[in-house]
């Protein structure tokens, strides 16, 4: 009998949450068009504002500045896109996912320390010479949590330096949404982006809020929907279970997400020589574990762990078809051996005790084979 599925890969997605797939039937329903006047549009824009409500609470702003979008690269690329026409000089930290980077190829690359944080020294230089010799608008860009290392931002301190130099800020929420509390006011960032199968919700749903003062140009134009900042008819299904999958996610147990995390990384050290933990010392996201493992490379680690049923990352999931080492590893200064070696797990709300002790055990039977046969990157 073939084992069940561990899914230890929460930070690629997640699986969608009974209560939301509940929320999403019931929306099938509601065929209306929220933009329309008459009953059954208005139907279904209670859906939209219930979920635009929820995020509003959650993250402490008004529910007219949420904008929904179709995921988190939408969010990201519609704040990027405005900053870029208003010719503003843009820095984006080197860690960032391809969604940001690959939107703004030519943008300053920010360096980031070993740990994994941006290095605010360097922001700090970067941002006093460009503002001796430019009156324009400067944007600073820095995720609040990388997807591959879980390694949290000093965000509070980069909107500190970036005000300083009258600097904004913009910061990919997508891996924190639901998992630390999230004040925008209070945070200082000018802009936020979110995506919702990252908490259980479906895929192809994202939101983002910006500061009313910026004035956010629409990636997409139209019939002017979201108060004409995103036009195009709002995904009503989708919205309806991502404001389900937030509701939920704030009652998740982190205290035992953290256990089984620190549980998989603690025991697998013992058995495993060799075992690394990337940031293993930095500020983490209590769910994941970016690690190496001496033996095979992590393509085929990860085949490995799926041939015990175990689905495990290598790198960002949009990159895993690659062969190049993680550019997130590569700019925290990790050996390239190394980050050729590096597997990423992430748990979440539905991992068991069970799933992580066959994840250890897949680990010392993985490495025990690359000894026997040692495959070289
Ligand atoms: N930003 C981060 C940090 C992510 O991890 C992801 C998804 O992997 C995205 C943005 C993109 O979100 P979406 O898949 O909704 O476009």
């Amino acid at each position: 009998m073939n084992l069940p599925i561990a899914y230890c890969d929460f930070n690629a997605t997640t699986p969608l949450r009974e209560k939301v797939k509940e929320t999403m039937i019931e929306a099938m329903d509601i065929f209306g068009n929220p933009s329309s006047s008459h009953s059954t549009g208005r139907q279904a824009r209670g859906y939209l504002e219930k979920t635009r409500d929820i995020l509003a609470q959650t993250i402490k702003v008004e529910p007219e500045d949420v904008v929904f979008t179709s995921c988190g690269s939408e969010s990201n690329n519609t704040i990027l896109k405005h900053h870029q026409k208003t010719g503003a000089k843009i820095f984006v930290s080197a860690i960032e996912h391809a969604c940001i980077l690959n939107s703004l190829p030519e943008a300053d690359r920010l360096s980031v320390l070993e740990n994994g944080e941006v290095d605010t020294n360097y922001l700090k230089n970067k941002l006093e010479k460009t503002r001796k010799s430019f009156n324009g608008p400067i944007v600073v860009v820095v995720m609040y949590a990388n997807n591959e290392t879980g390694i949290i931002q000093p965000i509070k301190e980069i909107v500190e330096i970036s005000k300083y130099y009258n600097a904004l800020v913009h910061c990919d929420a997508v891996q924190v949404l639901g998992k630390v509390n999230i004040d925008f006011n209070n945070l200082g960032v000018d802009s936020l982006s979110f995506s919702a199968h990252k908490i259980g919700g479906p895929k192809g749903v994202g939101a983002y809020v910006a500061k009313p003062q910026l004035k956010v140009e629409p990636l997409i134009h139209g019939g002017g929907q979201e108060r004409g900042n995103r036009s195009g008819t709002e995904n009503v299904i989708g919205i309806a279970g991502f404001g389900t999958a937030i509701t939920e996610s704030l009652s998740d147990d982190w205290s035992k997400i953290e256990l089984l995390r620190n549980m998989f990384e603690d025991e697998s050290k013992k058995i495993i020589p060799g075992f690394f933990i990337h940031g293993k010392k930095s500020n983490r996201m209590k769910n994941t574990s970016c690690f190496a493992m001496p033996g095979f490379i992590n393509k085929m680690q990860v085949i490995s762990f799926d041939l015990d049923r175990i689905c495990v990352g290598a790198g960002s999931a949009c990159s895993s078809g690659k062969s190049k080492p993680s550019h997130v590893l590569s700019a925290m200064g990790v050996d390239e051996d190394l980050a050729y070696h590096s597997v990423r797990v992430s748990l979440g709300w539905s991992s068991t005790e069970e799933e992580v002790k066959r994840l250890i055990k897949s680990c010392k039977d993985i490495y025990s084979r690359s000894q026997n046969k040692r495959i070289v990157a």
